[in-house]
């Protein structure tokens, strides 16, 4: 059986926050953006404690983006609600904005592309981008993996409960940056979870490690282990190291 593994696209290999703060700088200008970066605190940290909210579509108030990733990004240009709106309403009428992204780590596509090749893997990329002017919202998505190096990628644009989605889809790794997803992900299915986590690794949160969610700083690390994980899937001798890879994942094992 060939190993089934999933993407998450922004935060995870395509820059969702490069983009917005291009498009912002055209907007507002540098000044405002300095400013915005030094008058406004950071945000709080994402409260991951439990999968709560994972599997609730993200609340669509205002003319904000519905993305939750699309939030976090905004939110790291410290830009008033007012400003993020302006900006949110610039992007949209941006034709096919998800193809100007640049990737999170250069190359990251092609290489998913031909480890995936190499070795066989059913890959499929989720995203829960918002529709912008152009393409729909998975073509668009489908260029830029295209143009990346990844050819004839399936991507699904989601809004419900990514766990029940891996359950459905028998998955055996998924790869996301948000830990809400990462927490339903390891609670709904049977996936290997990995946490691509920009942030400290001593501030992941707790309730991911404890179900076996394994994070990492950079997507190359995330290749590493689903190799690892490919490697001793064929054989089951050394299902511990597996374990001792990836941690307990079903607390009644
Ligand atoms: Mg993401």
């Amino acid at each position: 059986m060939p190993l089934r593994v999933a993407f998450d696209l922004d935060g995870t290999v395509a820059d969702m926050y490069t983009a917005l703060h291009k498009e912002a700088l055209k907007i507002f200008g540098e000044e405002v953006l300095a400013k915005a970066a030094y008058k406004n605190p950071p945000p709080p940290p994402a409260p991951a404690e439990g999968p709560a909210e994972a599997g609730r579509p993200a609340g669509d108030e205002g003319a904000k983006p519905e993305d939750a990733t699309t939030a976090m990004a905004m939110d790291e240009l410290r830009l008033t609600a007012r400003q993020q709106m302006q900006l949110w309403d610039h992007v949209k009428q941006i034709d096919d904005f998800w193809t100007t992204l640049p990737e999170l780590e250069p190359g990251i596509i092609a290489r998913i592309a031909s480890v995936a090749m190499a070795r066989r893997w059913e890959v499929i990329f989720f995203t829960t981008r918002p529709a912008t002017a152009g393409e729909f919202v998975q073509l668009q998505s489908q260029r830029w993996l295209d143009a990346h190096g990844f050819r004839y990628p399936s991507v699904y644009v989601v809004q419900r409960s990514r766990g029940r989605i891996a359950d459905a889809l028998q998955l055996d790794a998924f790869v996301d940056d948000r830990a809400e997803n990462c927490l339903d992900i390891a609670v709904e299915s049977k996936a290997k979870v990995i946490l691509v986590w920009h942030g400290h690794l001593k501030d992941v949160p707790a309730g991911a490690k404890r179900l076996g969610v394994r994070p990492v700083s950079t997507i190359s690390e995330a290749i590493g282990l689903l190799e690892h994980l490919d490697d001793v899937r064929s054989q089951p001798g050394i299902v511990r190291t597996l374990k001792r890879a990836f941690g307990r994942t079903n607390p009644d094992e």
